[in-house]
């Protein structure tokens, strides 16, 4: 059988067994509805308290602001349409150019409603300047929203020293931290973020669940209307096995983040020492200081379309920074706002490696590109 190897831990995560485990009670046993006031319904609702807690601590945040929801994208819709109904029509929001599309097109539908959005810059390692955000914010601005780490390069971006931007402008601030949530150490008080986006499937935990965090106090409207469910703000029988699931993956995974981060930081050193041993003429996309194990690169004269078909056919899972759109070859909007050079743009493939990723898969995806490429 040919042997695959998963290098795209940025698109999604395998589920822990711990928290797979943890799920079963909650889909087969107890299965009352959490909001229920019998006998029956006091597992899960004890299962939600103690799942809210236990994330709230992971992110030292008190459990009242944690909200639960689908994942990242209602998370990141969430924090920016209901922030700009919350403030009226003479709100404006600043985002980063290199936001996820639950960002980017949340904030489109709101331009839609009548609302402003300014789009900051990044410079080539995808860092967004404080000074730049200082350039455009004013009396206007209500909220800013940037990500924590970008999914497509794992830039991790100065989220205190721009938070802090907003503040002395009156404006909250989001942080979209999809990419971020335990796989790097993240303290909500410490940076006083005012909402932070998380969703389960990127740290080991089950797809189709994630939180948001709202700091207490901070103006912004309910979600979804219904039932009481959320504190009011997110109506909705809760998924009490996928929350608890959920809790579980993150408590695991914040435990073990500095050993993780020194195993990824060595497999990433492996195979750009080995592709650069291969002669392969390349650049590394994004910042020193990054997600553990998110490589973007940029080969020079290549398609990575074409270079992610080939490794598929070798067994390798990975992405790519650009598409084939019938004639033209399309990056993404991240490629173009870091400003990849042209001979390098096209050949853009993302490796996104996990905590079970070995130096023998690495030796042979860098050997693959080599096969591929020379
Ligand atoms: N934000 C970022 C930075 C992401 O990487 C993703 C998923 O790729 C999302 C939001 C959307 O999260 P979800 O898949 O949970 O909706």
């Amino acid at each position: 059988m040919k042997r695959l190897i998963y290098a795209d831990n940025a698109a999604t995560t395998k589920l822990d067994t711990d928290a797979f485990e943890a799920m079963k009670p909650y889909l087969l046993d107890e299965y009352g509805n959490a909001s229920q006031p019998y006998t029956f319904s006091r597992a899960p609702k004890r299962a939600l308290q103690e799942a809210r807690e236990m994330i709230a601590s992971c992110i030292n945040a008190n459990p009242n602001e944690i909200y639960f929801t689908s994942g990242g994208t209602e998370s990141d819709n969430w924090a920016i349409k209901a922030s700009a109904i919350a403030h009226g029509k003479h709100c404006s929001i600043i985002a980063s150019q290199i936001e996820h599309h639950a960002i980017l097109h949340a904030c489109h539908a709101v331009e839609q409603m009548g609302y402003s959005v300014a789009y900051l810059p990044v410079e080539s390692h995808g860092i967004v300047q404080p000074a730049s955000l200082s350039s455009i914010i004013n009396r206007e601005t209500k909220l800013v929203s940037v990500m924590y780490a970008n999914n497509e390069i794992g830039t991790i971006e100065p989220i205190r020293e721009l938070c802090s931007i907003a503040h002395e402008h009156g404006a909250l601030f989001h942080t979209d931290a999809v990419q971020a949530v335990g796989h790097v150490h993240v303290d909500v008080k410490a940076l006083a973020i005012d909402m932070l986006s998380a969703s389960a499937h990127k740290f080991n935990g089950p797809k189709g669940i994630g939180f948001l965090y709202i700091k207490a106090g901070t103006p912004i409207c309910p979600y979804a209307d219904g039932g009481a469910q959320e504190f009011g703000m997110r109506a909705g029988t809760e998924n009490v096995a996928a929350i608890v699931a959920m809790a579980i993956a993150l408590q695991k995974n914040c435990s073990r983040i500095d050993e993780v981060t020194t195993h990824l930081l060595s497999l990433e050193n492996n195979l750009l020492d080995a592709l650069q041993d291969a002669g392969l003429d390349f650049i590394r996309n994004g910042s020193s200081n990054h997600i553990p194990g998110n490589i973007s690169l940029s080969f020079k004269g290549a398609q990575g379309e074409m270079l992610l078909h080939r490794l598929d056919l070798m067994g390798i899972s990975v992405s790519t920074g650009s598409a084939c759109d019938s004639k033209i070859t399309q990056v993404t909007h991240v490629v173009e706002a870091i400003q990849v050079p042209n001979e390098y743009r096209y050949g853009t493939i993302r490796i996104s490696l996990g905590y079970e990723n070995t130096v023998e898969e690495i030796r042979y995806i860098a050997e693959s590109i080599a096969k591929i490429l020379r």
